[in-house]
């Protein structure tokens, strides 16, 4: 059943690491080495089961191996689980532990921050390994370049739709201001563009709205709302079937991850004459950063870098329209050419 669930997604190698001694419960899967070591978090979660952790780290890494390939970045894809509450497993012990886990796969699995793993995880696991990034000594937060990223790719599928990339006439609607709805509002806003904002926390519509003149639609609101762009930038699956024929928007482009409830989403939208920018295309950013932070380089270098994410974005959307598919089909087709055409640097299984 193990076997069956790797194979069928073509992962390369799936580790179960256990310390009685500490607790530590971890699986590390590595999906694709084909363009460069695999990079991804490690996501500390109280899984129902560990079937539910083998699927989300299953799912999850092979999402990694698509969204560094149509990154153009020389990175494979790789996910890892800590299982258990996060309040009795994350100790220096066990994080310790999980480090020696990750140093034992000898640089093939790089790890990061995910959800409940931060910098100061990070920074313990490092006592262990090298094949690690997102401690405090590192770039830093990402959010700056992945909201500058979501900035060129929204210009891109802009030029695409109005024929122009001036942002300055754009009336976008960004939904949820946290790390990189908040900056993605102000770069908007320096470009002369028109923002609508939405939050569930009144703190965040209160910062912003104290210094920038926006307007603001209540989250119940924020889809039927006529603009030209909708930036969901909180939370995944807002795109579903309740709220597709409630938008009023020429062009969907985000930073939140699975922003599509389901991929036949990505078709639906396309129906009803709305360009679709594939979320892990568009919110490649974070993962330039710390990418940059293992291959060498500067948050600058990072920051400079996520502007090509409309380049590329620009190119996937003229590939749909000549394939006659969505832009998201476009993307898988454009990542998954540049991991057939890479030769493997890290096999997967040394040959004798
Ligand atoms: P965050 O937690 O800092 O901010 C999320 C914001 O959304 C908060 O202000 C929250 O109140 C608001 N929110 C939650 N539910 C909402 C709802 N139903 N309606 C309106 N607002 C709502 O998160 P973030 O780091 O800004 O990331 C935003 C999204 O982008 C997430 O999906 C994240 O996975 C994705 N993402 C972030 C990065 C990054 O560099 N931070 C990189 C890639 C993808």
């Amino acid at each position: 059943m193990v076997f069956d669930s790797i194979a069928a997604p073509g992962h390369e190698q799936v580790s179960y690491f256990s310390d009685p001694e500490t607790g530590l419960r971890a699986i590390i899967a590595i999906h694709d080495t084909s363009l460069g070591p695999s990079l991804g978090g490690t996501r500390i979660l109280d899984y129902e089961s560990e079937d539910a952790a083998l699927t989300d780290v299953l799912r999850l890494s092979e999402a990694m191996t698509y969204k560094a390939a149509a990154a153009d970045l020389p990175l494979g894809g790789g996910k890892a689980v800590i299982v258990g509450d996060p309040a009795e497993v994350k100790t220096e012990d066990a994080l310790e532990a999980y480090g020696r886990a990750v140093d034992c796969l000898g640089g093939r699995y790089i790890t990061s921050v995910d959800i409940n793993s931060g910098a100061e995880e990070m920074d313990i696991v490092a006592r262990e390994t090298d094949h690690v990034v997102g401690g405090s000594d590192g770039l830093g937060n990402p959010s700056e370049v992945t909201a500058h990223g979501v900035f060129h790719g929204i210009r891109s599928c802009a030029e695409h739709v109005y024929g122009t990339d001036s942002s300055g006439d754009l009336d976008v609607v960004v939904q949820g201001l946290g790390k990189v709805g908040y900056l993605l509002a102000e770069e908007l806003l320096e470009h002369g563009a028109s923002v609508t904002i939405s939050d569930v926390n009144r703190d965040a519509i209160d910062e912003l709205t104290a210094v920038h003149d926006v307007d603001v639609v209540a989250p119940d609101s924020v889809y039927e709302q006529p603009c030209d762009v909708f930036a969901p930038c909180a939370i995944g699956g807002v795109v579903n079937d309740e709220t597709i024929d409630q938008l009023e928007c020429d062009i969907v482009a985000g930073s939140a991850n699975n922003v599509l409830a389901e991929r036949r989403h990505a078709d639906e939208l396309a129906a009803r004459d709305i360009l679709y920018a594939p979320d892990y295309v568009i919110n490649a950013g974070g993962l330039i950063t710390v990418g940059k932070e293992h291959l060498g380089g500067t948050y600058d270098e990072a920051y400079a870098e996520a502007e090509a994410i409309g380049d590329r974005l620009g190119e996937m959307i003229d590939r749909a329209e000549t394939d006659d598919c969505t832009v998201l089909d476009a993307a898988d087709a454009y990542a998954q050419e540049r991991i057939d055409a890479s030769e493997t640097v890290t096999p997967a299984l040394p040959s004798n």
